[in-house]
Parts: C-alpha cells; structure tokens; sequence
C-alpha cells in the first residue's frame, strides 16, 4: 500500500523538493493533495503533473482563478480549504513546507486528526512549541523534523536511551556575512542577504541565515522536538555545512551527523520514515572535502540568535512575539523599508514593548502574533 501523502507549501523551496522525493519513490509515495500560497498556476502544473485531483490555495483570489482554470478536480480556498485539504484526504502523512507563523494553523490540524506530520515549518514549534506537543500527545501523532539539523539529531537520539545525552550542538554556516563587522553589516543588499553560500533555499529562509535568527529559531525547534533544556543546546559555526548536528554522551562520546547539503536528504528521511531510500546525492568525500572548521558564533554583531535563545527561555508568548516581529521585519528588509541591523533591533524592541504572557490556548498566541505584528510595523514606519 503507498502512503498517502499531501504536501503543503508544494510550490516553494521546500515543496518542490519533496515531489523530486516522491517522483523518485517509485509508487511507494502517493500524493493526494497539495497547496500553495498564491501561485496557482504552478500548483495546477504540479497538480496535472502528479495526477492530484485536491489542491489548495491560501489566498481566495488565488483559488478562484483555479477553479476557473481547472475543472478536473477539487480546489479549496482560503484557511479552511487548507485544513479541509488535510482532514478530509485520508492521508497517512502531511509535509508542512509552509513558510512563517501561516503553517501553524496546518500543524495544528494535521496533529489533531491524528495524522504523522512531517515538518520543515520550524515556526509552528518555535510559536506554540508547547501546545503543538500536547496536541501531538493526545492524538499519538508523530512529528517528523525536516529541518537538515533536526533530522540529523532525531537520527542520532533514535539509538540512545534515556539520561545518556549530555548536549545537542546545532551547526550553523554562519550565513553570507560571516565575518563581517558590525559596521560592514549597515549597508548591504537584500541581494547581498539572498546569496546564501551552501544551501539554496526560499526568501525569508534565506534572510534569517544572514541574521543568525534561524539558528536562534532552530534553537527553539530542537528545545520542543526533543525536549531538552536550553542550557544543553549548543550552536557552533561550521561554513562547510557538511556536519549537520552532533550529540555529546555522558561517556565522552560525541556523535555527528554528516552529509553533502542537500534538503532531499531529509526530506526522504521523514517522508519514508522508519525505511530509508535512495537519495542521487554523491557519496561523502572526506579527501575532496578537506578540512571542517569550526567557530563560535558572534553574537555581538548578529544578536538574532541571543534574541531568540532569550525568548525561548522566557517562554509564554515571547518565542510567538519574536518570530511575529521577525516576519515583519523581514519583509520589510526585503522590500527596501529597513536595513539589515534594523531586523534585531525591530524584534528587540517589540519585544521589550510586549512582556511575555503564559499561553493558555491557540486563541492566546493569534493575539500575541497580532499584537507583535502591529507594534513590529509601527516600528518600521517611525
Ligand atoms: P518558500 O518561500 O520557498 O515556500 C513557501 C511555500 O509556502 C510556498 O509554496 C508558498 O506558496 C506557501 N505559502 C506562503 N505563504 C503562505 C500562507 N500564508 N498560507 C499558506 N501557504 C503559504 O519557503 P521554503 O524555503 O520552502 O521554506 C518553507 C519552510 O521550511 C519554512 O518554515 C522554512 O524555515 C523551512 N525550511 C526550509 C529549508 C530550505 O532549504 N528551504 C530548510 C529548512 C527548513
Ligand atoms: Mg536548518
């Protein structure tokens, strides 16, 4: 029997990568559904391509120029088309490859169905971490990480036993402007903050790697993935991007995960899960490779990841605050209405505007977003 997947986010980074996974899993992966933000036209290709009768798509206008354009199978709008597509496909399995805080209301539906979810949409944890692992608890659902450095730690972690890890180390790349002063950092491009040295990835993806915030964010995901406290949670800066996390065993042992960087690695790993498969990425040449250098990250000058290791520690809203405050002035960097070093300062001053509160239910963390969302763009435009 294949496993029934839907792919969410489909047209991006992420989603076009995991129809290579699926085209290459000769059957044994059967889509059922996909959706994309706005972008139907490419969905509907995707669609005809993989022979999916079910899309969705985000924005409404969006979906109503499908469904003119499509008559051979089902478009959902909006939402609730969105949750529809992952409740009523009788599916085994979601990929969520949506981008920002929008995957969380995916995540939550998948889990609550009791559907195994495999998730690249790190800010669904990093927003409601604690809740979302609830949920996963009560339904029995399993939550898969895509994320190349949480695949590679939920494959380290699966052959130990309980009390035996001392550490979890999270490598970074340092981003395009590693090694860059404070001063160099005040006039570059968001061309300059797109052109990621090793992985080739979508837009706001692409921007916290040159801020550091998505190793801050990362940070938070492996806290909730793993349940391990902050303290044990390490990040070294590794440019080379060939070891991809290691964990330190109370005997002295440390283990690495290791690899060309490649996101279908992963991507296999949690759609195919517990079986491996083949993935065409070459074999890893250590001689070729030469040499793995390492470094402490300067949180100095990129201060995203101090923001984000404090909010993961202050907990309540703060982590849903920050990454709010983040995806606002990310969007504002990318569209020329702040520089780079104005992204930290943004989020650390929403946040110092907006205390931490204790999250009670998903209706709790839609006010904070909102609330953080309005004083980050009011920010912005001062
Ligand atoms: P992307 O921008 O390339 O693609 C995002 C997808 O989400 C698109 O299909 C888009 O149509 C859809 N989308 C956008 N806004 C939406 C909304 N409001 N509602 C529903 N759908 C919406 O992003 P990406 O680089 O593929 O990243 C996706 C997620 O995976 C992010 O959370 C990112 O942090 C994570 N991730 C990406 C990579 C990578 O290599 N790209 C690696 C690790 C983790
Ligand atoms: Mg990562």
């Amino acid at each position: 029997m294949p496993r029934r997947v839907v792919i969410l986010g489909c047209t991006g980074s992420i989603g076009r990568q995991a129809l290579d996974v699926v085209q290459r899993s000769g059957g044994e992966l059967e889509l059922v559904g996909i959706s994309a933000g706005r972008d139907w036209q490419q969905l509907l290709e995707q669609a005809q391509q993989f022979g999916v009768d079910r899309i969705a798509l985000a924005d409404p206008d969006a979906a109503a120029r499908a469904s003119e354009a499509w008559t051979a199978g089902t478009v959902l709008s909006g939402p609730e088309g969105l949750v529809a597509l992952v409740t009523e496909g009788d599916c085994d399995l979601v990929l969520n490859a949506i981008v920002g805080a929008a995957g969380l209301l995916a995540t939550v539906a998948t889990l609550g169905e009791g559907i195994d979810l495999a998730l690249a949409n790190k800010e669904s944890l990093v927003v409601g971490g604690e809740l979302v692992n609830q949920l996963a608890e009560a339904t029995g659902a399993q939550i898969l990480p895509v994320d190349s450095e949480h695949s590679a730690l939920h494959q380290l972690l699966a052959g130990e036993g309980a009390g035996t890890v001392d550490r979890l180390l999270l490598t970074a790349s340092g981003g395009p402007f590693r090694g860059h002063t404070a001063q160099q950092l005040a006039d570059v491009s968001a061309e300059q903050a797109l052109a990621h040295p090793t992985w080739s990835m979508g837009g706001k993806i692409s921007i916290d790697s040159a801020t550091l915030m998505n190793k801050g964010l990362e940070v938070i995901e492996a806290h909730h993935l793993f349940g391990v406290p902050y303290e044990q949670i390490d990040v070294v800066v590794h440019p080379q991007s060939i070891i991809h996390a290691l964990i330190q065993l109370c005997d002295g042992a440390t283990l690495a995960h290791l690899g060309y960087p490649d996101m279908r690695v992963p991507i296999a790993y949690a759609l195919h899960h517990p079986a491996r498969t083949e993935v065409p990425v070459p074999a890893l040449d250590l001689v070729s490779v030469g040499a793995l250098t390492f470094e402490p990250p300067d949180v100095e000058t990129f201060p995203c990841l101090r923001l984000a290791r404090e909010a993961g520690i202050a907990g309540g809203t703060a982590p849903c605050i920050l990454n709010a405050a983040n995806e606002v002035a990310v969007h504002a960097f990318l569209e020329g209405r702040l520089q780079f070093i104005g992204i930290a300062a943004v989020i650390e001053q929403t946040l110092s505007k907006l205390p931490a509160q204790t999250v009670h239910s998903f209706e709790s963390l839609l006010a904070a977003d909102a609330d953080a969302r309005r004083v980050a763009s009011e920010l912005i435009e001062a």
